[in-house]
């Protein structure tokens, strides 16, 4: 690495070990730390872990430090190593590991995909689709993904088991050094409280001895939790969106559907959530089958998730098989933490990514698309600003992050706010799906507009009337 070091930065380590090697594990030079693991191929969910108990120690320096091998850590983790940067993705769990998702992937997310350079073809494993399938209202409404020059035609899926696993390879392959096993228990301060590292220990020894790791600029990618950002005084903020949704597997012979399903109706005795049910076919012989709500509605917090889902599923046809005897994984919730949840994007050395930074799309509770583009482009400007050849020039680049982020969502998720707000009312909810649904053509604009399908420049009428919608509303 060839970088000048801006004063206020912490300097690289002069005796610091090669990029993707570990500096020999020296006996009694600290715990025994899981080594950045070699190279390894991208696409292969089997691809050789690191041990936290066998591998020697890791090195403790790296211009950057990536916390979360998430879509967003492993996005960031990728595009910096791929510049040249000698970046360190450190991630608590033991790829493969599973995680709550929908495991569904719009024509976003596989631009973003795509743009990683991750193989995305059906016979590396991943199952297309080639649209949404909505049901509400008493109306069965197929709509395929928008023709656009600016993004594919088709969605995916893919469990997160492989999902992630594929992404954190990628960075790797790129020279990204990962440490699988790792869990960062919180930032290392300067006198200015500038986050100059982070102290970590083995998952595998709770109990166990903390070691810290140096970085001149460090990236919170933990998601919606997000311990690291926390620690550092950014709490999530009230006056934005939460969502909450739960997840689990059956077999069922509607395992390869080539669309993607939303249920429009999900109803707490009388009321009908703001929210939907989704059917999503693996290829793998089960379904992903849960259901996402917001909390905007009186009933958030008062409804139990699981037990929805049990009734909602319910009233599906037995021959679909969602029944508990074909159930193979438990039910499982998680936060979706929506429309710059978390703020501000950048302080004092930390960058926050994906969940972490609240970034889910509040019109569709969709996350990885913008976890994968908020990591690209949070690398890029942690690029640019190691180049600087000055502390003043390179905070500059660094707090201009947020403003990036706001252009390029802001705008559309201060809408995306506004329409949380009004559906959380469960007049307007029913209202929407009484009207909206009967009319294909309008529903066909909604489905550009709550994936965030547009062209960015020209395109058809009515991705300039969203644009134009999105560039006027005010980010906040
Ligand atoms: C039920 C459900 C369904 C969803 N369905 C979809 C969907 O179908 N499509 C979609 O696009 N989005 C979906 N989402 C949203 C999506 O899952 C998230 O937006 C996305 O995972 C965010 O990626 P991330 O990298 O920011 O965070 P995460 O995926 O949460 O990754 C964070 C990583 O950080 C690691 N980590 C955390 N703390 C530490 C620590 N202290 N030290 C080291 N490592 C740490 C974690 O182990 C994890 O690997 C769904 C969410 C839920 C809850």
């Amino acid at each position: 690495m060839t970088h000048e070091v801006p004063p206020s930065l912490p300097p690289a380590d002069a005796a610091a070990p090669p990029r993707g090697r570990a500096p020999g594990g020296s006996p009694g030079a600290g715990p025994a730390y899981p080594a950045a693991t070699s190279a390894a191929p991208a696409s292969t969910a089997s691809a050789s872990t690191a041990s936290a108990s066998t591998r020697p120690a890791a090195a403790e320096e790296a211009d950057v430090i990536v916390v979360g091998a998430g879509p967003a850590g492993s996005a960031t983790a990728s595009y910096l190593a791929r510049a040249g940067v000698d970046v360190l993705l450190l991630e608590k769990a033991q790829f493969p590991r599973e995680k709550v998702c929908g495991d569904g992937l719009t024509p976003r997310a596989v631009k973003a995909l795509i743009g990683m350079g991750v193989p995305v073809r059906e016979q590396d494993g991943w199952v297309r689709n080639k649209g949404l399938r909505i049901i509400g209202g008493g109306v069965r409404l197929e709509l395929p993904w928008p023709e656009l020059s600016s993004y594919p035609g088709y969605g995916l899926v893919r469990t997160r088991l492989d999902f992630d696993e594929i992404l954190a390879r990628t960075a790797q392959k790129a020279g990204a050094r990962l440490l699988e096993g790792v869990t960062v228990m919180g930032p290392v301060l300067d006198d200015d409280g500038r986050i100059t590292g982070v102290t970590a220990r083995s998952t595998a020894d709770a109990g166990g001895p903390e070691r810290s790791y140096r970085a001149r600029v460090i990236v919170a990618a933990d998601g919606n939790s997000s311990r690291l950002s926390l620690a550092m005084g950014l709490s999530k903020r009230d006056d934005r969106p939460m969502g909450v949704a739960v997840r689990t597997y059956y077999t069922s012979p509607r395992h390869d559907d080539d669309y993607l399903e939303s249920w429009l109706d999900l109803w707490d005795g009388p009321r009908q959530l703001p929210g939907y049910g989704w059917i999503f076919g693996m290829g793998d012989g089960t379904s992903n089958v849960g259901l996402g709500m917001l909390n905007t509605s009186d009933s958030f917090g008062h409804v139990d998730y699981r037990d929805l889902l049990r009734r909602w599923l319910a009233g599906m046809p037995p021959e679909w098989g969602y029944v508990e005897e074909n159930r193979t994984l438990p039910i499982r919730g998680s936060a979706l933490p929506m429309g710059f949840n978390r703020t501000p994007h950048y302080t004092r050395g930390l960058l926050l990514a994906g969940d972490a930074g609240g970034m889910v799309n509040p019109f569709n509770g969709e996350g990885i698309p913008y976890a994968l583009e908020s990591g690209e482009l949070a690398a890029q400007f942690i690029t640019q600003a190691l180049a600087r050849p000055d502390a003043a020039g390179a905070e500059r680049v660094l707090m201009a992050y947020p403003q990036a982020l706001k252009a390029a969502y802001g705008g559309y998720y201060t809408l995306g706010r506004r329409f949380v707000q009004a559906i959380g009312n469960p007049k307007v909810m029913q209202f929407a799906t009484r009207h909206g649904m009967p009319r294909p053509a309008l529903m066909r604009i909604t489905l550009k507009l709550l994936a965030n399908l547009t062209e960015p420049r020209g395109g058809h009428a009515t991705d300039r009337v969203i644009h134009a919608l999105s560039k006027m509303t005010p980010a906040a």
